[in-house]
């Protein structure tokens, strides 16, 4: 059977860099599934309607509620958000992880009917920084900036309750950090910290581990991941993931994975 896919949200104060970071997530995991919001807001120059959210009127988005078309919603800066259900599951039924861009009251909404989605914070280096990019970005009014900053002290208090915390410092980094959790979710093993290894060097086999169903006699075969049935990738990944302290494993694997030879990380 299929692996189904994971739900991961992604909020942080307008302005912090979501939409920029989250581009630039998916232009290196073309795996990933971007949940396509429908909002009442009108469009900001360049964004597309299909593409950054479904831009529709207000009558249109009641409709919707009343049929329980939404997964969740919720009214943000005078304006309504939803994550229309549908989509969400069929990606998930085809085996793909999903992303949601929704601010908290939403992904309260859904950890309340999903608590095994995982959510993702992202803030801002500093507030100095945050205003700037608001500003910068000069696509909202200054009135709107206002309303919008005094939200981010809100939403800035409730970072902690979310399983990550990325900080948009440079973009590079913080994609690196959005990998790194989600990969996290994959590889943590109960009670188990996640190896620190080299995230980037799996990346290749991402898609292949996305697509079969990891049986736990594999992940169970502490010493000899069975050669004969799991593929190499995920021995791999089992072994680095299931050593233990005075464990050895073939210096290829620690190699590939960043892994000194001969110690352990600690
Ligand atoms: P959000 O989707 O969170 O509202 P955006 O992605 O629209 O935020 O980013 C807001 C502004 O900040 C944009 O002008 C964007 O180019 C800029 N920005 C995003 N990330 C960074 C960063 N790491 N460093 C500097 N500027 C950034
Ligand atoms: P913006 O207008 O800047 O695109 O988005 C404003 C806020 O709405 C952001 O915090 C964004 O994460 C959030 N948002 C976008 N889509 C949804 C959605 O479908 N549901 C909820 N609850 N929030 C959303």
């Amino acid at each position: 059977m299929q692996r189904r896919g994971k739900t991961f949200i992604v909020s942080g104060p307008s302005g912090v860099g979501k939409s920029t970071v989250l581009k630039a997530l998916f232009d290196q995991r073309t795996d990933l599934y971007f949940s396509i919001s429908a909002t009442t807001r009108d469009p900001r120059p360049g964004e597309v309607d299909g593409v950054h959210y479904h831009f529709i009127p207000a009558e249109e988005f009641h409709r919707m509620v009343e049929e329980d078309e939404f997964l969740e919603y919720a009214e943000y800066v005078g304006n309504f958000y939803g994550t229309p259900k549908k989509y969400v599951d069929r990606a998930m039924d085809d085996g793909r992880d999903v992303i949601l861009d929704i601010e908290i009251q939403g992904a309260n909404q859904i950890c309340a009917k999903r608590p095994e989605t995982v959510r993702i914070f992202i803030a801002p280096p500093s507030w100095v920084e945050l205003e700037r990019r608001l500003t910068a970005r000069g696509t909202d009014s200054q009135e709107v900036i206002q309303s919008r900053l005094l939200r981010a002290k809100v939403e800035l208090q409730t970072a902690s309750s979310y399983d990550y915390l990325v900080i948009n410092d440079t973009v590079e980094q913080a994609v690196a950090e959005m990998k790194d959790a989600i990969y996290k979710t994959y590889y943590k093993k109960k009670g188990q910290a996640v190896v620190d290894m080299n995230y980037a060097s799996i990346d290749h086999g991402i898609n292949e581990l996305h697509q079969v169903e990891i049986p736990e006699r594999w992940l169970d075969a502490r010493d000899e991941p069975q050669a004969d049935t799991a593929p190499a990738f995920i021995q791999d990944v089992v072994a680095v993931m299931n050593r233990q302290e005075g464990d050895s494993l073939p210096v290829s694997t620690m190699v590939k994975y960043g892994l000194e030879d001969g110690t352990w990380p600690a």
